[in-house]
């Protein structure tokens, strides 16, 4: 039988905080937090918090259909983020994972010719990854039950009673 990661809310709590601490000890101070989405939202908000940083941009990214079934390649939805936001900045990408790392390179490949500086940190990172981050909080090659998608989608109830 396969093993899962379990991120619960309550320890991503703790390790968006351990990992912006990463972050800080290396003395990087990024400008700009470039969440890719929907994943990396959360990590985004938590990072740039921890961090003092003020400005978080995103960039959705499709590439997962299910669990470890992926679409050929990740592509970037529309709207792509504007590369002028970025120029002279330092940016600091955020993901839940890398995994393929596919998702990452994309990311880091638009930023990668136009801004100061780009730097990625994940919450974890399988060792199969492209991309090797500069900030990861875990290591594993298990698959990871995130707390926000673990869950299927709300559905909703009692519709009933507006036809009543
Ligand atoms: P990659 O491009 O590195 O293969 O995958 C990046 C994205 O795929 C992640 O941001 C995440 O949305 C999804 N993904 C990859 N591995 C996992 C996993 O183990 N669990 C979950 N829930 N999503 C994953």
């Amino acid at each position: 039988t396969e093993t899962r990661e379990n991120l619960t809310y309550e320890k991503f709590g703790g390790a968006v905080r351990e990992l912006a601490q990463i972050v800080a000890d290396d003395g990087y101070e990024p400008d700009v937090v470039l969440s890719i989405a929907r994943g990396g939202v959360f990590v985004a908000g938590g990072l740039a918090y921890a961090l003092d940083c003020k400005n978080i941009h995103l960039v959705n990214v499709e590439f997962y259909t299910g669990v470890g079934t992926t679409l050929a390649m990740p592509v970037m939805l529309a709207p792509v983020p504007n590369a002028i936001d970025f120029s002279n900045k330092k940016v600091l990408i955020a993901d839940d994972v890398a995994d393929t790392g596919k998702t990452l390179k994309l990311v880091y490949d638009f930023c990668v010719d136009h801004v100061a500086e780009v730097r990625s940190a994940v919450i974890y990172e399988k060792a199969q990854s492209l991309v090797k981050c500069e900030y990861v909080w875990k290591r594993t090659d298990d698959w990871i039950n995130f707390p926000w998608s673990v869950e299927p989608p709300v559905v909703r109830r009692g519709g009933q009673v507006l036809d009543a």
